[in-house]
């Protein structure tokens, strides 16, 4: 199937069974928002959970906050983002449609790319094992040429997007490599201009008038106004982290892709306060810390890759981001910055007060350094449904779809289904769960034949079901059904938490990392 038809099947599985709905739907909706279902926002806390117990939990040094979603807006005006958190916006004049600059000509870049692989895989089915490929993309014409054509685009595209960015380059670029808008397939584009992301509202309203203030575009700036605060009262030794999870809000023009990129979502950020001069040490650290953190979730290693920023932020003295493979391609999930001082210097400057750290080892004050990790809730369950959601033809000749989630992170763990409603089933399926509720998620279903109750917990994840019929009545024994294997054992009621429990629970995934 192609990978186009396998996203839209996924969109409509997580609106059908419960896991993502578009925002005030009976209203046709509203662009980029989203809301998620019964099932969604138990996937969503599970990856929470995760996040966050692997960072407070397996770190001393790492506590939490939860600031607020507006803030003085000097605030946005010292980290540069009332001046500098803009897209680079074109449009074109026949479909009227709007499309960032940047990405127009990454995806150009990402064509090279694709030629080059298509070639390289086309050579590897033809030679077979006697395939050296690393000679053949070094040798071979058609290869090098795309390569060339490639790494002179890259390089332009890197001078004008650090030369400010170059607004009139950008545009030349784009009309040089022949681009056009994939609606009309004209290449009749505007001029590019900048906009700024940032959505504002008014707060108060008195004789002097109101304030201009902010809805936050990344969580980040709670934790930098709040780092001294914490670290007084928690007595916090550098290196020390602080962990946040959150709303986030950017008027994001080319919102597509489902909930790839939204213009309301939810962040989970650390920033880990360091001495000057160990930051890439950290930095290299922290990649390797988060990338075990992904792959831990048992996907595959080939899912993920490191992309390393060649045009760093204005703030930035390394930068990488953790990439998954989405149905779209390898797509950034997570991005790893080493933000230097800046955020930290620029707030002193602008509030006027001292915000430096006293290091009482060696009786010094200074400026933190800090790496930052920062994930978005929304992609991440993006990803693991991509990754998670499977077609099955069944021996019987029967198909089946199946969200393979890990099981840590699955809405529901267990299902319990008498086999009859009558003859005390239900009563007994009752009993087990109401054992069982306090440990985690459970489910009753009694409705329709049991294969049809299976491919209901199929198609949200549920890992395991129980079945109770008659003989379990005398024997206090259940079939359980393990929703990737299918297979089905007999066991005792009361083995059921010790079998289940362990497999189901996010501490046995921490224990993994
Ligand atoms: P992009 O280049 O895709 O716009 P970014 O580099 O601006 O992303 P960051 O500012 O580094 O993203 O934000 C950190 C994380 O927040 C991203 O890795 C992503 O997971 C998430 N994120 C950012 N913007 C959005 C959005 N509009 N919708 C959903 N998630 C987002």
């Amino acid at each position: 199937m192609a990978q186009e038809d396998v996203f839209k099947k996924l969109v409509s599985h997580c609106k059908e069974y419960g896991f993502v709905f578009p925002s005030s739907e009976i209203y046709d909706g509203l662009g980029a928002v989203y809301d998620y279902g019964q099932n969604g926002v138990e996937l969503k806390n599970n990856i929470k959970q995760y996040w966050w117990q692997s960072m407070v939990l397996l770190h001393e040094n790492i506590v939490g906050i939860d600031s607020a979603i507006f803030m003085h807006p000097t605030i946005w005006k010292a980290s540069g983002h009332v001046d500098a958190f803009n897209d680079p916006l074109i449009d074109n004049r026949d479909s009227k449609k709007r499309y960032r600059a940047d990405v127009l000509i990454e995806d150009q870049i990402a064509k090279y790319d694709e030629k080059i692989n298509k070639e390289v895989a086309k050579a590897a089915k033809k030679f077979g094992d006697a395939f050296d490929e690393a000679q053949f993309r070094s040798t071979n014409a058609r290869v090098l040429e795309h390569q060339a054509k490639r790494d002179a685009l890259h390089q332009r595209y890197s001078d004008a997007m650090n030369a400010g960015p170059d607004l009139n380059e950008l545009r030349q670029i784009i009309l040089d490599e022949e681009i056009v808008c994939p609606i009309s397939g004209t290449k009749n584009w505007t001029e590019v201009r900048q906009f700024n992301l940032m959505f504002s509202t008014e707060m108060g309203s008195t004789a002097d008038g109101s304030m201009k203030v902010y809805l936050r575009p990344e969580t980040a700036q709670g934790i930098f106004v709040n780092y001294l605060n914490v670290q007084k009262t928690g007595r916090m030794k550098i290196p020390f982290g602080i962990a946040q999870i959150g709303k986030a809000f950017r008027n994001e023009i080319v919102a597509r892709q489902f909930i790839f990129r939204m213009r309301e979502f939810e962040q989970m950020e650390m920033q880990f306060f360091v001495k000057p001069g160990t930051e890439l040490e950290w930095f290299k650290k922290w990649k390797e810390i988060r990338l075990k953190w992904h792959k831990a979730l048992g996907f595959g290693d080939d899912h993920y890759r490191y992309h390393d920023h060649e045009k760093l932020a204005h703030y930035a003295n390394a930068a990488t981001d953790i990439e998954f493979l989405m149905p779209f391609g390898f797509k950034e999930v997570e991005g790893i910055h080493s933000r230097t001082n800046f955020d930290l210097s620029q707030h002193e400057k602008f509030s006027g007060k001292n915000i430096k750290y006293f290091d009482p080892e060696t009786n010094e004050s200074y400026t933190p350094y800090v790496i930052e990790t920062s994930i978005g809730v929304d992609r991440m369950f993006l990803s693991i449904m991509s990754a998670s959601y499977k077609e099955e033809q069944l021996e019987n000749g029967e198909s089946r779809v199946v969200l393979k989630l890990p099981a840590a992170l699955a809405p529901v763990k267990l299902a319990v289904m008498p086999l009859v409603k009558k003859d005390g089933l239900p009563e007994k399926a009752r009993e087990i769960i109401d054992a069982l509720k306090f440990h985690f998620n459970c489910q009753y279903d009694e409705k329709d034949s049991i294969g049809k109750r299976y491919r209901r917990q199929d198609a949200i994840g549920t890992p395991y079901c129980v079945t109770v019929d008659h003989q379990t009545l005398e024997d206090n024994c259940v079939t359980l059904r393990n929703r990737d294997t299918m297979q089905q054992e007999r066991v005792a009621i009361a083995d059921l938490d010790r079998l289940i429990a362990d497999r189901v629970s996010i501490t046995s995934l921490l224990k993994t990392l």
